[in-house]
């Protein structure tokens, strides 16, 4: 029986909210692109007013703050904008990914949020790798991911006997091109395995509501399972029966999609108040925490049929 680690990426994977000094991080990227979509310096004055921004989806952070302002002018800005773009900003969403920027006046928020997802990335891509006085390259591995992430590699594809029992894959409302040139900054292989917003803005999804295309909705997991070999047995099998396990930073998206699931929830440097005591909640500080899960006695309790949770809670000894 197979097992799979689904896993956030901002500020589980990658400290990508802490900006290098004198670099640029997310959120400011983010001003950016709405102050080039909506109009001068709205993004800004939105980006503001907007509660935890880093937490939104790209169409939830789009949404809202076209909220904040006039509807008609911002709307004419953005037009305007996209009318100019001419292939300009192609290279940032892989092909099959995304939607083409074609104004839509009847439902324009489609190719708003990929024009806003796009030139976001314009503005962060060539920040990957920059360098932190220390030499340190931006953005920084959350603690533990990069020793962890070696030993999963090690376990897949090492000289030593492969083990299949584990797969990995992450769960983002980020997108492709920057998490795969993260793991190229870093030195380390990608995870195939991925779900991101550049899925969910496809058109593949475009008749389900915004809201079942991000996380909490189990709709991206399952967008996930789709992507294993033997698509069905997991879809069917790995939820139900205790197989799979999601790590994340955000009680309430990554909390919540495990909690859709009914799988266990390694909740990753939490910093958020917990209220009543849910089942399979298991925090952790340090991606190393996790790294008994690839040894050999776990591996053997797996291969026997043991949940994943019971798993963790004998490494974890929670
Ligand atoms: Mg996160």
């Amino acid at each position: 029986m197979k097992r799979i680690i689904s896993s956030d990426f901002d500020r589980t994977i990658a400290q990508t909210f802490t900006p290098r000094p004198g670099g640029i991080g997310v959120v400011e990227a983010s001003a950016r692109a709405l102050d080039q979509l909506l109009g001068s310096d709205f993004g800004h004055r939105a980006m503001c007013k907007i509660r935890e921004p880093q937490r939104l989806a790209p169409r939830e952070l789009v949404e809202q703050a076209i909220r904040l302002g006039n509807r008609t002018s911002l709307m004419n800005s953005a037009r305007s904008f996209i009318a100019t773009c001419n292939g300009s900003l192609e290279q940032y969403v892989p092909v099959g990914k995304g939607i083409p920027l074609k104004w839509n006046e009847m439902d324009p928020f489609p190719v708003l949020t990929e024009t806003f997802v796009r030139l976001k990335l314009s503005h962060l891509m060539d920040q990957i790798g920059g360098a932190f006085d220390r030499g340190d390259l931006w953005p920084l591995p959350c603690p533990g991911f990069l020793e962890f992430w070696k030993a999963f590699l090690e376990l897949k594809t090492g000289s030593c006997a492969k083990d299949d029992i584990l797969d990995f894959g992450i769960i983002s409302s980020g997108h492709d091109k920057f998490i795969e040139r993260c793991f190229h900054v870093w030195g380390v292989q990608c995870t195939e395995l991925m779900v991101t917003d550049d899925d969910m803005r496809s058109e593949a999804y475009a008749k389900f509501a915004p809201e079942e295309r991000a996380k909490p909705h189990r709709m991206v997991f399952d967008a996930l399972c789709r992507k294993l070999p033997q698509p069905e047995f997991f879809h069917d099998h790995l939820h139900k029966n205790g197989n799979a396990v999601h790590v994340g930073d955000s009680l309430c998206a990554d909390g919540g999609l495990a909690k859709n699931l009914n799988i266990p929830f390694v909740w990753f440097d939490p910093h958020e108040e917990l209220t009543g005591s849910p089942p399979d909640i298991f925090p952790v500080t340090d991606w190393k925490q996790l790294l008994p899960l690839l040894e050999k006695k776990s591996l053997a309790m797996l291969r026997k049929g043991l949940p994943l949770s019971q798993v963790l809670r004998t490494i974890l000894n929670n």
